[in-house]
């Protein structure tokens, strides 16, 4: 398969190593719950300004900070979108094969596009529409593929390795090559997965900004200094997006809220910023008022699935309960 420009993964990821001697499963189980919250907010709050301009959007509703639905998709108040869906759709998949089977990943997000879902990349329909023809796991290389498809639906393969950091790149670029194969996309899933993986288990004291610095240093093009207002679907312009208004930024609602006001692709960097801030500020960081507007059915999908999730792929062993009375 011709593989053309563009960087190539280091032998070695960039960053720190985990310390899973650090990690309290109780702590990581709420990081979790925030981050997948914190992605399905940011896809329903995002969706309303996606495709439009900073400009149309200041017009149109001065800052946008509440889940009012609408935007191009018609949506309801709180209505999430292909985003969160497909996963889910992730999710459930690992869930069944008890670990990553692409086939397996392929047929989830087959039947969620069979099911008419109320929007869906081009390339991620190119690539289901190819595994129901061919029943090939891997998109062919295209120079077209460095879009966000394959970050965007992540999470789940994150919050199950969280044990194990080699899983951790072969799982996502698994799921990610489903649709998309192109060394850009690769690296951008890896780096947003990467950083929202070290939030998960460290929350606040992530080392987020030698992260973001080692990471770029090996791909210097995802550098958030290099962010100029870019917010196609392209997976740089997604990652520089998401990271520079997550740096710049000092609570969960102010993050989201500035990536979502900046329109184009807001949905998709609404929930990757969501699902980032959402690990390192936790739950309670997301503002009540957008979670009392989340579909709920969305949201108890998202419970039991971050339950499961982290039962089936202990991120680290569950401390002993020393029964009462003992000394
Ligand atoms: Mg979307």
């Amino acid at each position: 398969m011709p593989r053309a420009t563009g960087p190539t993964l280091p032998d070695t990821l960039p960053g720190a190593p985990p310390r899973p001697d650090a990690v309290d499963f109780e702590r990581v189980r709420e990081r979790a719950l925030g981050a997948y919250l914190g992605l399905a907010v940011g896809d329903a709050l995002g969706a309303t300004t996606e495709f439009m301009i900073p400009a149309e959007i200041r017009a149109r509703h001065g800052v946008h900070q509440n889940m009012t639905g609408g935007g191009w998709l018609h949506l309801k108040p709180g209505q999430i979108t292909d985003d969160t869906q497909m996963s889910l759709a992730l999710g459930n998949a690992l869930l069944e094969a008890g670990g990553m089977d692409p086939h397996c990943v392929a047929r989830h997000y087959l039947a969620w596009m069979a099911a008419k879902p109320v929007d869906i990349g081009h390339t991620v329909r190119r690539g289901l529409v190819r595994y129901r023809a061919l029943g090939t796991v891997e998109a062919a290389y295209s120079p077209h593929a460095a879009g966000n498809g394959g970050a965007m639906r992540n999470l789940p393969v994150v919050l199950a390795t969280l044990g194990d950091r080699a899983a951790f790149v072969e799982w996502s670029l698994a799921q990610a090559r489903v649709t998309h194969n192109h060394p850009e996309a690769d690296a951008g899933t890896l780096l947003l997965g990467d950083l929202t993986r070290q939030a998960l288990l460290l929350g606040g004291e992530a080392p987020v900004q030698t992260l973001i610095r080692t990471w770029t240093e090996a791909f210097p093009a995802f550098d958030p200094r290099r962010f100029r207002g870019e917010t196609d679907g392209y997976v740089v312009h997604t990652a520089r997006t998401v990271l520079h208004f997550f740096t710049n930024t000092f609570d969960f609602e102010s993050c989201l809220v500035a990536t979502v006001n900046q329109g184009g692709d807001a949905d998709t960097n609404g929930a990757l910023a969501g699902a980032l801030a959402g690990a390192f500020y936790g739950p309670d960081a997301i503002p009540g008022r957008w979670l009392k507007r989340l579909d709920p059915n969305a949201r108890r999908a998202i419970e039991g699935q971050v339950d499961a999730l982290l039962e089936r792929f202990p991120p680290c062993p569950r401390r002993a309960v020393t029964p009462a009375g003992s000394p």
